[in-house]
């Protein structure tokens, strides 16, 4: 029997754990998983290598003027350490600073950038078989998803995650400043003209706060084994 491979949508506000959640269900599904949110680093990435930001802020009529230019892909690495590729270069490392994470929510905010990134998105999820995790997925980027899942999580909680990871990867900071750039992320993200981040009637809420990693995997991998018997 051919089972039917899903597309499954995560959304939710910054530092939440979408992709963990993302990677651990793309594994146990054998699905592709792709992180929406590296492709708009990966643009901002892009801005402050080739001088498009002047006294932190960005110049948008010229980078739009060379987003033609900009290839956005990922690598055929496996599942779990999927990277993202700008004109096919791995910068998966590059784009996870302090830098990239000030600007990338500005970045997100243009509308040219957006369709550029949609069109890239829904081409990989065509044939289904995926686990997208981002702002606007389940919204805008694939509405007829068969799985929408929309996280959150204590703010706290979140930033403390984050520092750990940012830790992890010897990239110095503090908890304030995490804390501050992802509520301002949010803010930024949920208030924008273009593909705000919303959370839509079918999506499915699930608070992570409490999770362990391997307890919010088998919740979720139940409500999908749900809809795979529909
Ligand atoms: O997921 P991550 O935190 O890496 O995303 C970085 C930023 O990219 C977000 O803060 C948001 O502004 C933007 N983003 C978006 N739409 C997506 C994914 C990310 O606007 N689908």
């Amino acid at each position: 029997m051919v089972k039917k491979r899903l597309i499954i949508a995560i959304d939710g506000y910054s530092g939440c754990g979408k992709s963990t959640i993302a990677k651990d269900l793309a594994i146990a599904l054998n699905y592709t998983f792709i992180d929406s949110g590296a492709m708009y680093r990966g643009i901002t990435l892009f801005a402050i290598q080739n001088n498009l930001i002047k006294d932190g802020s960005i110049q948008n009529e010229q980078l739009i003027k060379v987003l033609g230019s900009i290839q956005i892909g990922f690598s055929e690495l496996p599942v779990s350490k999927n990277h993202l590729l700008l004109n096919g270069i791995d910068v998966e490392e590059e784009i996870r600073t302090p830098e990239v994470a000030a600007l990338v929510s500005k970045i997100a905010t243009i509308k040219e950038v957006r369709q550029k990134l949609v069109v890239i998105q829904r081409e990989i999820g065509r044939n289904g078989g995926i686990v997208m995790d981002g702002r606007d997925i389940g919204s805008v980027v694939f509405p007829n998803a068969d799985v929408k899942l929309f996280i959150t999580a204590d703010n706290t909680i979140r930033a403390k995650r984050r520092l750990k990871e940012m830790k992890a990867k010897g990239i110095q900071t503090t908890l304030k400043a995490v804390l501050q750039n992802l509520e301002e992320r949010d803010e930024l993200d949920r208030t924008r003209k273009e593909s705000p981040l919303v959370q839509t009637e079918d999506a499915i809420l699930i608070d992570t706060t409490d999770f362990t990693r391997e307890g919010q995997l088998k919740y979720i991998l139940e409500i999908i084994q749900g809809k795979l018997k529909v």
